[in-house]
């Protein structure tokens, strides 16, 4: 009984020991796990506001991205602005140099054409005395109705004369020039012949005064055909030469200055001036005499006459 009473006290000792000892773990593990949770909230605590602020930072930097880009496409867009309208002004500058340099074409062409081949000169409009053409060429005998002569015509304007004559016999219509280039000194003398055979007042009717003649230009011509004896008068309008050039004549530039009617000579219908074929063709297609266009609106012509 005795042994069983210390062996008992020993292990109710034992016991008390190892309860002791859980009693302790216990106490110390729970005081652990206190400052572990305690540690994990403020764990958990400094993610949230990692997260926040990971959050807020994603928004600044969206909100920085978007405004970027936003005034990055807007200066793209201004550029693109700049670009058209630098490529708009090269295309007016060159649009400029190019109306420029055809500018600088006529001007170089006027200031090589005679001005006064296509002035007006009647009994109304006067050439002054010591006017000579700046070149004549002579009229290929073939193309005269006389070969006693030399005639001379506009050397520029001479093939277009010879091309109106090889038309009109292509069609079986025969032209020949009768008078081309008159100096102011022969148109004198003719005029005398007249004055002599006529009388003055019929003379004055017949042939123009020196000087108002446009014969001194060098682009008039007399036109006959055979078949009126060699005369130039107011039967040549009933041929079919003169048919023939009322109706094509203004496709080689020639105008038949003083029609029936007109207010500033007598009638002549033998009487061809050159004025290039666009001021003629225009003459042609609106009825109108050379001489009722006003001056102004004919010069515009003249950059033009030898196309
Ligand atoms: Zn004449």
């Amino acid at each position: 009984m005795k042994l069983f009473n210390k062996e008992y006290r020993a292990i109710t000792i034992g016991l008390g020991v190892i309860i002791i000892a859980i009693i302790a773990l216990g106490i110390y593990g729970y005081n652990r796990l206190e400052s572990l949770s305690s540690r994990i909230n403020g764990l958990s605590i400094n993610v949230e506001s990692l997260t926040n602020s990971v959050a807020s930072t994603t928004s600044t930097l969206q909100t920085a991205i978007n405004q970027t880009h936003s005034s990055l496409a807007d200066a793209l867009t201004a550029q693109q602005q700049n670009v058209g309208n630098i490529q708009q002004q090269l295309g007016g500058f060159q649009s400029q140099v190019g109306s420029l340099s055809g500018t600088l074409n006529n001007l170089q062409k006027l200031a090589q054409t005679d001005p006064e081949l296509l002035k007006k000169y009647s009994k109304v409009y006067f050439l002054n005395e010591n006017y000579v053409p700046v070149n004549l060429s002579e009229i290929p005998k073939a193309y005269q109705y006389s070969d006693s002569k030399q005639l001379l015509f506009l050397t520029q304007a001479l093939p277009h004369l010879l091309a109106m004559i090889d038309a009109a016999s292509s069609t079986g219509i025969k032209l020949y020039v009768e008078s081309a280039y008159r100096s102011y000194f022969e148109q004198k003398a003719l005029k005398g012949d007249y004055t002599m055979t006529y009388g003055a007042g019929t003379a004055n009717s017949f042939s123009a005064d020196q000087g108002y003649s446009e014969h001194q230009l060098g682009t008039a011509v007399d036109m006959l055909t055979p078949g009126l004896g060699g005369v130039l008068d107011d039967s040549f309008d009933g041929t079919k030469a003169f048919q023939w050039m009322l109706q094509n004549a203004y496709r080689y530039g020639f105008e038949l200055s003083y029609p029936k009617n007109n207010g500033y000579y007598v009638y002549e219908p033998w009487h061809w001036r050159f004025v290039g074929v666009k001021l003629a063709t225009e003459l042609h297609d609106e009825r109108k005499n050379f001489y009722d266009l006003d001056q102004r609106t004919i010069d515009t012509y003249l950059v033009n006459i030898f196309d």
